[in-house]
């Protein structure tokens, strides 16, 4: 019977077809890894019966969720919530009946918009249980993805415009089209940043850093980090959502600008 194969290491899920791809490009390539115990594949009707989305209401208009259990790189996504739609961002690998019912609930999904291939996991079908919303990501990811979908819209150029205020930020850096949302409303009005794993808010929480890979521990160039904040310092931001639900409550521009600076003295030879 055809599947939905998704890699257990990555979360990434492919088209439809009997037997399982013959390799994870995404987990392949320098920046994530090949698990331990070698390419391990699941299926999407497989991780619907071991696991279910947990939703958390993180600030008014605001929702994450994650799978638990703990499942591929532990993504999670966000749903922004505006009186103009709902933007779900970021994504995770389980789609099921009960977490699309419970997002229809929050007003549903007018767009989906996902950092960088790290997290693109069910993406495809999310934009499928809600019509074939537009999946937005940046034209200079196009070779990453895994699972084509009627809802893909690649952008160029360096910001998009959404609705209810909503904004694409192109930052570049650990991906060549990763890119983060922004959400002026957010913070109570002090705007929030979406951020995925770049900045990546560090285990001390009063710092972020840049890397071209987090598993592997390589770091991004000097030039590529002052693009990153150049591309961030124009945007009316106070607070910073970061993966694996590190998050910088408020004053995020600040540890960003003191995060740069210590990163580039760190790395000068
Ligand atoms: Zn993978
Ligand atoms: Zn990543």
């Amino acid at each position: 019977m055809a599947e939905c194969w998704i890699c257990s290491t990555c979360g990434v899920q492919y088209g439809e077809s009997e037997a399982p791809p013959a390799r994870c490009f995404i987990c392949e390539d320098e920046r994530q890894y090949v698990g331990l115990a070698g390419q391990a594949w699941t299926t999407a009707s497989e991780l619907r019966t071991s696991r279910r989305n947990v939703f958390v209401s993180e600030e008014a208009g605001l929702w994450s969720l994650r799978t638990e259990p703990a499942f591929g790189i532990g993504q999670r996504a966000y749903l922004i919530q505006t009186g103009e739609g709902n933007l779900l961002w970021d994504s995770v690998s389980l789609v099921d009946e009960e977490s699309v019912a419970r997002v229809r609930a929050l007003g549903g999904v007018r767009a989906i918009a996902v950092s960088h291939p790290h997290y693109y996991s069910a993406m495809a079908d999310w934009s499928g249980a809600f019509g074939n919303v537009p999946v937005y990501v940046h034209e200079d990811d196009r070779v990453w993805i895994a699972q084509p979908c009627a809802g893909l819209q690649f952008w160029s150029g360096e910001q998009l415009e959404l609705f209810g205020g909503l904004r694409l930020v192109r930052s570049g850096g650990h991906f060549a089209g990763y890119q983060v949302a922004l959400w002026p409303d957010g913070a109570n009005g002090a705007g929030a940043l979406f951020a995925g794993d770049q900045p990546q808010v560090c285990l001390d929480k009063r710092w972020v850093t840049f890397m071209y890979s987090y598993p592997n521990w390589i770091p991004l160039n000097g030039t590529a980090v002052k693009r990153i904040t150049a591309s961030l310092a124009g945007l009316p931001f106070d607070r910073l959502f970061g993966a694996f639900g590190r998050n910088i409550v408020s004053d995020a521009k600040a540890v960003i600008a003191r995060s740069e600076e210590r990163y580039l003295r760190a790395i000068a030879g």
